[in-house]
């Protein structure tokens, strides 16, 4: 076994909220069993620049609570080619960095596992607001934006009440509607679209809401994530059908910010120690994830392979109690 002296953090992909709860959990876990710990800044960019920073028990005070990144996130595109990790790997050998812990999603395990297999054992934490890392049933930020998002369209159905309007609110998920569902849940939305559903809005949507209409309900929140379609547009059908005034919210990225949750900084420090953990006993490869509420790893091409399965009962009592 290889032994490990020093190990490097880094975040990468999107950023999410809990990403500074998990880089605190792993400076002062590795410091804990005697090791070095340098802070990589940048994702992947800063291990192929050398831009980083030797990490003390006082660089991650404070942190907790602060969402973002103090280790600023990137993607880096020179770090996929042949070229940019031997770099990698080079600066790695340079510093004496020995593993490194990867705070990201999907797409930086698969960078992880590729330094792993080149002698720089890494180790995965699933941390993206969107929800879609398919090994893991929750990662860190979810329940963060979630929140944000309900306290936003809380804030949205008061002036959508007063005027009898609809609210056709875009949240984050492109490819994945964790987001849309379990806020629009939340916050009682009629409709939640999102792309593992097909929605038709004119045989899906507007027959529902001339429906609920005739009961006397006369203001309507509906949750769309981005991937499904432009708001406005979806807005504008559903003012035509139905007479009802509609208007489009795009939240945007304030979803990404903000003070992270209890679970999620709860979450992200057990998993930062965890990889602490296999890291200090030279395990790379893996990625920590959460299954059945436990925190628990896999090989990192077994976690890639992974399908995670659309929470459609979830999306069925959705609908079936939003009328
Ligand atoms: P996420 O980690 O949130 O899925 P990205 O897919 O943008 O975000 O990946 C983040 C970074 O991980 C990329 O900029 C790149 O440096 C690295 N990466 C992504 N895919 C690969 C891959 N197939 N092989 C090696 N590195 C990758």
């Amino acid at each position: 076994m290889k032994e490990m002296k020093t190990i490097g953090v880094l975040t990468s992909g999107g950023d999410a909220p809990g990403m500074n709860a998990a880089i605190r959990a792993i400076v002062r876990a590795g410091i804990a069993k005697g090791m070095r710990v340098i802070g990589i800044r940048r994702g992947y960019n800063g291990l192929i620049n050398g831009d980083m920073i030797e990490m003390n028990l006082r660089s991650v005070s404070d942190i907790i609570h602060r969402g973002g990144t103090i280790l600023y996130t990137a993607r880096s595109p020179e770090f996929r080619t042949e070229e940019g990790m031997q770099k990698a790997v080079r600066v790695c050998q340079e510093m004496g960095i020995d593993g490194i812990a990867v705070v990201g999603g999907d797409g930086s395990f698969r960078g992880a596992s590729d330094l792993s297999s080149r002698g720089i054992p890494c180790v995965g934490l699933p941390g993206t607001i969107d929800n879609d890392i398919s090994s893991s049933e929750n990662c860190i930020g979810f329940d963060t934006a979630v929140n944000t998002v309900k306290e936003m369209v809380d804030k949205l159905r008061d002036t959508t009440e007063s005027h009898d309007r609809c609210s056709v609110v875009e949240v984050m998920g492109r490819r994945a509607g964790y987001i849309a569902l379990h806020a629009g849940i939340a916050v009682g939305a009629t409709c939640i679209i999102v792309p593992e559903i097909k929605t038709d809005i004119e045989k899906d949507i507007i027959p529902k809401l001339q429906n609920i209409q005739k009961t006397g309900k006369k203001h309507f929140i509906i949750v769309v994530a981005e991937g499904v379609g432009k708001v406005d547009e979806i807005a504008k059908l559903i003012q035509d059908k139905t007479g009802i005034e509609s208007r489009a919210t795009i939240l945007g990225h304030v979803q990404r910010g903000g003070s992270p949750t209890v679970q999620d900084r709860v979450m992200a420090s057990e998993m930062g120690y965890y990889a602490v953990e296999l890291l200090s006993e030279g395990i790379g490869n893996r990625v920590i994830v959460m299954k059945d509420n436990k925190v628990i790893d896999y090989d990192i091409h077994e976690a890639l392979k992974m399908e995670k399965p659309f929470e459609e009962r979830l999306f069925n009592i959705a609908h079936t109690i939003s009328i």
